[in-house]
Order: C-alpha cells, then sequence, then structure tokens
C-alpha cells in the first residue's frame, strides 16, 4: 500500500507500477493455481490463541469450527447444523454424545461418527 511509494522514492515511480501491473496481471493469477502453501500475511498478531472446543455451545460460539457427520456404512458426510442441534439437545452436549442418534438419510445406518473440521484461516 502507501509504504511501498515512498521507498520508490522518486515521483516517476507510477508508471513503473502499471507496466509492472500490465505484465503479471494478464496471466499470474489464473495460472498459479498449483499447490501452493498459504503463508498468511498478517503475521503481527499472536499466532495461537489456546481456545477450548468441546460443547456444541462452543462450536456455535466460534464459527470457524464445523461440525460433519460421517456414515461409517456408506461413507457419506453430511455438514451438521449446530444450531439446531443446540436447540434439541442443549449447549452443553458433547458431539460424540449424538454419534448414536445419528441416522443416515442414505442408506438408513443408524449410528455414526461426528468429525470436527476447522474452517478457519489456518494453512491445512
Ligand atoms: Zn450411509
Amino acid at each position: 500500500m502507501a509504504p511501498r511509494l515512498g521507498k520508490d522514492g522518486v515521483g516517476g515511480s507510477k508508471a513503473l507500477w502499471e507496466a509492472g501491473g500490465s505484465l503479471f496481471g494478464g496471466r499470474s493469477r489464473a495460472s498459479i493455481v498449483g499447490p501452493r502453501p498459504y503463508t498468511p500475511v498478517h503475521s503481527s498478531r499472536p499466532p495461537q490463541r489456546p481456545i477450548v472446543i468441546r460443547t456444541l455451545g462452543d462450536f456455535l460460539a466460534y464459527p470457524g469450527h464445523r461440525l460433519t457427520a460421517h456414515c461409517p456404512a456408506c461413507q457419506h458426510s453430511e455438514p451438521l447444523d449446530v444450531r439446531r442441534l443446540v436447540d434439541r439437545y442443549g449447549g452443553d452436549t458433547l458431539p460424540a454424545e449424538l454419534e448414536p442418534f445419528l441416522r443416515c438419510w442414505l442408506c438408513d445406518h443408524k449410528g455414526g461418527e461426528i468429525l470436527t473440521a476447522h474452517i478457519g484461516l489456518t494453512p491445512g
């Protein structure tokens, strides 16, 4: 942003920027799609703040995490609506407690696994 202009110093640097932009702008975005590691830009904030996520209420409080129901019989998996689960079973319920009650709507298997997934902005 702004600080970079100060580094170049000269008034004519804007033309340079524009030339560079047209040079890379056309192709780079589309062609670099490979498995590059994602490096967060904001590295100044503290890396990890320990939060404990155990209950359904915790999952509701931290939307960066998601619950997915997995059927061991047919491998079907389905994201769970945490809010509805909290309404029905209460915020103190552990996800694992719900596993015996899961029923797969594809193969009608009773019982499943609940997987927790982090969908926040962390690499991997
Ligand atoms: Zn199934």
